[in-house]
């Protein structure tokens, strides 16, 4: 028990010998070792599969865990990491890295690094197999409060009239959608002592994000879309932020699974975009919940040969098409075919529907996209 694998050896040999290399424009060697050595230990009694450890390690972004162990960021870098001060040492000034496309962190302080599992291990000090099994069991309770909080949002949805006004203004109008997409709807005040009630405790229900630090329900008056290991919740109030996600990463594609299948898929930003093309008879779309793809997100359009049209917003200031280009580069590079849709100015596939576009319209556009 408790023997660190040869592969984790290797790469927490690497942080050490390279310790003391400063970053550059590229990445440090350990954030982008990707070794592919398995993770078991070759003569040890115990081994896991590199898959299911994979598997883990996506369902528990490096940055959540973190954020739920009281970490925050001080600064921004580029390209998705983070600097802040070394929960693993007594650090005084900002010595730590988050890098959150890859899921890995490195410390200038300590010298140490490596990914979620890592952390895990030092950050407790225990034994990697030690490490795995908090982290099993910290998904669990992760998984079973967020799918409890997302079906006592869905029950609300239901008593709350100003919930389906807001849908049905967005043009999402069938239950079928509603229901496929788990739709939920956060009033406010009440999920806490719900959740309680099932027998979580306040510290799992704040470490989720679920709850604020002051014990208020996090999601107030939001339309909640469940995702994959997170919660969307969109403002109905003008002076709330319009968009919110739980601690934690976004996670991949949205629904993936099913989408993947479709030899071409549409790809849009946002989740009113999705479900009223949806609602339209479209299932080959999915969603990034955002122009910016995160790493897995990127992997998953290219996991298969399939066109992808890209049909994001068409706003005033371009960013939409602007990232749109830069993917449909990125997808072309990688032997994907990619199409740009071109949405009449000023919309987003969800107003396009909205403002009476319908599925023969949106086909046209898809069959202009270049
Ligand atoms: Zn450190």
């Amino acid at each position: 028990m408790g023997t660190p694998s040869i592969a984790h050896r290797v790469l927490l040999d690497e942080c050490r010998n390279h310790r003391h290399t400063p970053f550059t424009s590229a990445y440090h060697r350990c954030l982008g070792s990707q070794r592919g050595l398995p993770y078991s230990a070759v003569r040890g009694k115990k081994s896991v599969n590199r898959q299911a450890l994979d598997e883990l390690k996506q369902q528990i972004p490096l940055m959540g865990y973190l954020q739920a162990h009281d970490w925050s960021p001080a600064r921004p870098l580029s390209r998705g990491r983070w600097m802040g001060l070394c929960p693993l040492h007594e650090d005084h000034k900002p010595s730590f890295v988050v890098d959150t496309n890859k899921d890995l962190f490195y410390c200038y302080g300590c010298g140490r690094g490596g990914d979620v599992i890592r952390f895990a291990e030092l950050y407790h000090q225990v034994q990697f197999w030690e490490a795995l099994a908090l982290l099993l069991q910290w998904r669990g309770v992760e998984h079973s409060l967020l799918h409890e909080a997302a079906r006592f949002y869905h029950i609300q949805l239901h008593r709350h009239g100003e919930a389906f006004a807001y849908l049905y203004q967005r043009g999402v109008r069938s239950s079928a959608t509603i229901e496929l997409m788990r739709i939920g709807y956060a009033p406010g005040g009440c999920l806490r002592g719900w959740l309680m009630q099932l027998g979580h405790s306040l510290p799992a229900l704040r470490q989720a994000g679920l709850v604020t630090g002051v014990g208020y329900d996090a999601y107030v008056r939001r339309i909640v879309f469940p995702l994959e290991g997170n919660l969307y919740g969109r403002s109905l109030s003008a002076a709330a932020p319009s968009h919110r996600f739980l601690p934690g990463a976004k996670g991949g594609l949205y629904a993936w699974a099913q989408v993947r299948q479709y030899p071409e898929v549409i790809l849009v930003e946002g989740l009113f975009d999705c479900a009223v093309l949806w609602e339209a008879g479209f299932y080959n779309v999915t969603c990034s919940l955002g122009t910016h793809l995160n790493a897995r997100q990127f992997r998953q359009l290219c996991d298969a040969p399939r066109t992808v049209y890209l049909a994001f917003d068409s706003d005033g200031n371009g960013s939409g098409q602007q990232a749109a280009h830069g993917l449909e580069r990125s997808l072309r590079e990688r032997g994907i075919t990619a199409r740009l849709v071109s949405l009449p100015e000023g919309h987003d596939p969800n107003s396009f529907f909205v403002q009476g576009g319908d599925a023969r319209q949106f086909q046209s556009l898809l069959e202009l996209a270049q």
